[in-house]
């Protein structure tokens, strides 16, 4: 995918962050610079551009701020995934897979209602692990999950074709080789 813009010259990599060997794909220069925050936010929504979206799911903490964005981008509402406990009000809660051990997250049970359309957004998908933890909370409570968006994918951990596999749409607007 080619942008004028070049977006993935926007992105930071930071080698050896959070821990050794790993190559931290850092988003926070892309969203400090307008025209490039703004033009991932337009390609990401971009095939769902004038299309009924009921509500948008963002994945904490990145997930927040683009998700937000697109949310608003098209008229949808937000609601936020969360690690569990930060939610005051009834959740539902599902365990997920991260590369050492399981975590959990949770959303409101009442964020979503049966059939809404929904899009999932996360700054980036790796192995999946999270994405499709999130993709099964949603669905638990009835949302038609009708994407999954991210700014950045690590094709070689088979995260976007895990969710494939899974009847979500993956819309990524670059890649890195490796994790
Ligand atoms: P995964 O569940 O393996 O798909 O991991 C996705 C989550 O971990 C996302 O919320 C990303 O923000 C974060 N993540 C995983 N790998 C990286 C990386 N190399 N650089 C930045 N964030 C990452």
């Amino acid at each position: 995918m080619t942008f004028d813009l070049d977006l993935k010259a926007a992105v930071r990599t930071i080698p050896d962050y959070p821990k050794p060997g790993i190559l931290f794909r850092d988003i926070t220069t892309l969203m400090a610079d307008a025209r490039a925050f703004r033009r991932a936010v337009d390609e990401l929504v971009n095939p769902w551009a004038g299309s009924k979206i009921d509500k948008v799911a963002g994945i904490e903490a990145r997930g927040f701020i683009l998700g937000g964005a697109v949310a608003h981008q098209l008229s949808a509402g937000f609601v936020p995934i969360r690690k569990k406990g930060k939610l005051p009000h009834t959740t539902i809660r599902i365990a997920y897979s991260l590369e050492y051990g399981i975590d959990e997250m949770e959303m409101h049970a009442d964020a979503v209602h049966p059939g809404e359309r929904v899009i999932l957004v996360d700054d980036l998908i790796a192995t999946g692990g999270t994405a499709e933890g999130a993709v099964k909370l949603l669905r638990q409570i009835g949302a038609n999950v009708v994407a999954a968006c991210f700014i950045i994918d690590l094709p070689d951990l088979g995260g976007a074709a895990k969710l494939r596999a899974m009847d979500v749409p993956v819309r990524t607007l670059m890649a890195f080789e490796g994790h």
